[in-house]
């Protein structure tokens, strides 16, 4: 067993954990990075096709407000372009197909009144909620007592309306309405703006692209943080006294004063503590669970749906895929379509042969785009739920009860136990930014604590 000795040891090196390291390593303290996986990023996962095309199977946006991040890649030099977005999206509803622009589906006027108002209320409500405590927020118990379901049928009248909601919810957390509590959903839009920020692609969240996809970025930061790396090392155990804390890897074992351990709260709970976690702590860890995704891709020639005046972005009722995006390379070449699979539909076919979610990823892309999309020269998955180290994507969510019972043990240090990781943000929760604003927090407590 290799054994470092460290000021801090960073446990996880995704954006959270390497920003971590990166704010510690400056302010000249010694840190070991452990990470289990034999790559850094995380979510961020970046292949490449034969001709060298890059694919990010985990997160691939960033857009505007998003400062930490896109500071970050002007800083190491990650070049960005936009999203493709000339031309028209679809909108696939009851068999029928009709082009729009802009973020709002054309549905008939009945279903967009609702969705305005169900839109408007959300955005209003979700002021409300503090981000550093969102279980103060004064309708905090009611809100958490609902998942975001049960707002939709007591507020908004319109069955269509309902369903973009759900397909909405779907798109942002990788989870049914019914699964998430509507003061989380609350709590998650103010983190970062308002809806249209989050669901939009022109001024919001799927703004740009990375040119050489997201893991390169991950990759630069691990250097420029300058710690000690040890990959294939995933963290089991954490004892600590009142002088140090033990950091217990399957190759490596870390002696330190502090540990930030910048991994999902879900993942965090499946490592063994000694002494034993405070209840509050481990029992949130039991009620954050990931979302289910499975990102898909489709390989053509060049973008066909190009030509006909189309962006490749969809939304669609049927499914099983509900959303689609242009994700081609800059130069158009290949042409790429990706869909998600979310939510039920992921936990459906997550466990399928790939044959039979291609055949139903391609069924749905053929229904919005017609018979040329049958037939790529590739297809290509990630399902996240199956990956030993995230077990779920894009991100953790609470469901009801979760905020207002064990919120305040999401961030609170646990003697030398410091807590990161997107889920722990209060800006861009659940994003790249958000995860280094979780970094920079843990290392600052670090830095703050005394040892
Ligand atoms: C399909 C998909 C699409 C997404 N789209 C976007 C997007 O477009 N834009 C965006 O901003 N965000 C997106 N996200 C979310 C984004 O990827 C995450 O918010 C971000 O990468 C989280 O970073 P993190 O460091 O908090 O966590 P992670 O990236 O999960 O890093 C945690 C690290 O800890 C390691 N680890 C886990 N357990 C242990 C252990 N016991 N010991 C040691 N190491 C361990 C893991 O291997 C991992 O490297 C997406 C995610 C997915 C999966």
């Amino acid at each position: 067993m290799l054994e470092h000795e460290a000021d801090c040891c960073v446990v996880g090196a995704g954006f959270a954990g390497l920003q971590a390291a990166r704010t510690l390593t400056e302010a000249g303290k010694r840190v070991v990075l452990l990470e289990a996986r034999d790559r850094v990023g995380g979510r961020a996962a970046t292949v490449r096709l034969d001709d060298g095309t890059p694919l990010d199977l985990g997160g691939q946006w960033i857009g505007p407000t998003q400062d930490r991040i896109g500071a970050l890649a002007a800083e190491l030099g990650a070049r960005t372009f936009e999203t493709y977005g000339r031309g028209e999206h679809v909108f696939a509803w009851s068999g029928r197909r009709k082009r729009f622009k802009g973020t709002i589906p054309p549905a008939n006027p009945y279903s967009l009144a609702w969705l305005g108002y169900g839109w408007s209320q959300l955005d209003k409500m979700a002021l409300t909620v503090p981000l550093e405590a969102p279980w103060t927020a004064p309708r905090a118990e009611e809100w958490d007592a609902m998942t975001v379901e049960t707002f939709l049928r007591q507020s908004v009248k319109s069955e269509t309306a309902r369903q973009l909601f759900r397909i909405a919810i779907e798109a942002v957390f990788a989870c049914d309405a019914a699964d998430v509590s509507l003061l989380h959903a609350l709590f998650y839009v103010h983190s970062a703006g308002k809806l249209d920020i989050l669901l939009s692609t022109d001024a919001g969240a799927q703004k740009d692209r990375f040119e050489l996809g997201v893991q390169p970025l991950a990759e630069r930061l691990a250097e420029a943080a300058g710690a000690v790396l040890e990959l294939s090392a995933p963290v089991r155990r954490i004892t600590q006294d009142d002088r140090f804390v033990t950091i217990t890897s399957d190759r490596v074992t870390v002696r330190a004063k502090r540990v930030v351990v910048a991994v999902p709260p879900t993942l965090a709970g499946r490592i063994d503590y000694s002494p034993a976690l405070p209840a509050l702590r481990d029992q949130l860890t039991q009620r954050y669970p990931q979302g289910s995704v499975i990102k898909c891709f489709a390989v053509y020639p060049e973008p066909f749906w190009r030509s006909e005046g189309l962006t490749g972005q969809s939304v669609h009722d049927e499914g099983p895929v509900h959303v689609t995006f242009d994700a081609s390379p800059p130069s158009g070449k290949p042409g790429i379509l990706m869909g998600f699979l979310e939510g039920r539909a992921a936990r459906r076919l997550g466990d399928a042969p790939e044959a039979e979610r291609r055949d139903a990823v391609l069924s749905s892309f053929a229904r919005i785009f017609g018979d040329r999309a049958r037939k790529p020269d590739l297809y290509r998955d990630r399902a996240w739920a199956t990956e030993p180290f995230t077990r779920g994507c894009y991100v953790g969510f609470l469901p009801t009860g979760a905020w207002t019972s064990f919120g305040p043990a999401l961030r609170a240090p646990v003697g030398r136990i410091h807590w990161a990781g997107t889920e722990t943000a209060t800006v861009w929760n659940g994003y790249f930014d958000g995860a280094l604003q979780s970094g920079d927090r843990a290392a600052r407590e670090v830095l703050e604590g005394r040892d």
